[in-house]
C-alpha cells in the first residue's frame, strides 16, 4: 500500500494474536494456553489452544500482518502436531480440498472449511509435506499425511 492511498472509510475491526503470562484455559478444551485473540468484531478476548486456535479476522480486507497471524496459527498448529519439534518450512492456501489425499468433502453446508499445504522439517533437516485443514464446525483443525488423517499428536499433553 503506498503512503498516499485513500484510507477506508470503514474502521476495520481491531484484530490481534497476543502471547499472554500466565497461561489461560482454552475457549474450546482444558489445555493452557499462551495464546489470546482479540477480535473486537464479536469474540472479544478468547484464549486459544493450537488446535482449537484459528487466527481469521473477522475483516474482509484483511492485511498482510492478518494474513501473516492467520498463517502463524496453522503453523503453530502443525509444529504441536510434531510435539513443538523441529520446525515449519511452508505454509500455501489449498483452494481445491478434494485434492487432498484422505481427506472427505463435507456435504455442503454453511460451515466452511479451509486448507493450506503445509512442509514439516525435523531436527535432522528431514522434510515432510502435509495438509492442515481448519473445520469451522468443528472449530478445530486436522492434519493429514499420507493420504490419510493423522488422530494423534506426536506427544500429547493435557493440562
Ligand atoms: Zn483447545
Amino acid at each position: 500500500m503506498s503512503a498516499d492511498s485513500v484510507p477506508s472509510a470503514r474502521k476495520p475491526f481491531d484484530y490481534q494474536v497476543l502471547h499472554v503470562t500466565p497461561a489461560q484455559r482454552c475457549r474450546i478444551c482444558a489445555r493452557k494456553t499462551h495464546v489470546v485473540i482479540v477480535d473486537t468484531a464479536f469474540v472479544g478476548i478468547e484464549p486459544v489452544c493450537p488446535l482449537h486456535g484459528y487466527a481469521q479476522s473477522s475483516n474482509t480486507d484483511e492485511s498482510t500482518e492478518e494474513l501473516q497471524m492467520r498463517y502463524e496459527s496453522v503453523k503453530r498448529y502443525a509444529l504441536w502436531m510434531h510435539a513443538d519439534m523441529g520446525r515449519i518450512v511452508l505454509v500455501s492456501p489449498v483452494t481445491d480440498l478434494g485434492s487432498i489425499p484422505g481427506y472427505e468433502l463435507e456435504p455442503l453446508t454453511d460451515f466452511q472449511e479451509v486448507a493450506f499445504f503445509v512442509t514439516h522439517e525435523d531436527e535432522n533437516g528431514v522434510r515432510q509435506d502435509m495438509h492442515v485443514v481448519w473445520s469451522e464446525l468443528d472449530h478445530q483443525f486436522y492434519l493429514y499425511r499420507d493420504g490419510a488423517l493423522v488422530e494423534k499428536r506426536a506427544i500429547e499433553q493435557v493440562a
